[in-house]
């Protein structure tokens, strides 16, 4: 299996080539496909597996060939419960988006949040946040969630363990209803079951 047969357009295939990866790792094998096919996805994968490329180049992909929309309303937003995460996640975007036309931020408490303010009202494709600063810049009107065609829940397990369920469901509620959605989570949980069938419509499994 190669990238190109997972069917991954030439500016992704030339950002993968440039990091030398050889061959997708086997949640990259098993989650692109229904990811560019549109599909929901529920999938179980520990840090390491190479999870993060398998969720961020369906996601540009799918951005990449619809058109671009004028004033850049957030279109995609990856929802992490550390700013580690976010910002390795965003990192990762950054990456593999070298050779697109996108547009990406990241904002995370604990840290000034003019820059963010400033980098959010210039308007992103794709946003990578972390709960709590996520709902503080919403309410006061930086920008919209309406516009969001994307939403990706990254370590669901952690997001719940660390006290996220009030705020991931608030923010499930800015969002519009018709939207393409992935979760990932290293464990599966009641709780985390309950969660994904909140919001994920007919997921296709994927496990690592
Ligand atoms: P992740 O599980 O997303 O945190 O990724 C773990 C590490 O694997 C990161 O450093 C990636 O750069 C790397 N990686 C992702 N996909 C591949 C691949 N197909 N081949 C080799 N390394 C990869």
């Amino acid at each position: 299996m190669t990238f190109k047969t997972l069917g991954l357009i030439a500016p992704l295939l030339k950002a993968v080539e440039k990091q030398n990866y050889t061959e997708p790792t086997t949640i990259q094998e098993k989650a692109i496909p229904p990811i560019l096919e549109g599909r929901d996805i529920l999938a179980s994968a520990q840090t390491g597996t190479g999870k993060t490329a398998g969720f961020t180049l369906p996601l540009l992909q799918i951005l990449a060939q619809s058109e671009a929309i004028r004033r850049r309303p957030v279109r995609a937003l990856v929802l992490t419960p550390t700013r580690e995460l976010a910002a390795q996640v965003y990192e990762s975007i950054k990456t593999y988006s070298e050779f697109l036309n996108m547009r990406s931020a990241v904002i995370f408490g604990g840290v000034n949040a003019k820059p963010q303010i400033a980098t959010m009202q210039r308007g992103v494709d794709i946003l990578v946040a972390t709960p709590g600063r996520l709902l503080d810049l919403h309410s006061q009107r930086i920008f919209s969630l309406a516009k969001v065609e994307f939403f990706v829940l990254d370590e669901a397990d952690r997001m719940l363990d660390m006290g996220f369920a009030r705020d991931v469901n608030k923010i499930l509620q800015l969002l519009p209803a018709q939207r393409q959605n992935l979760l990932f989570s290293a464990t599966f949980s009641k709780e985390i079951k309950n969660l994904a069938g909140r919001f994920l419509q007919h997921p296709v499994t994927v496990e690592a």
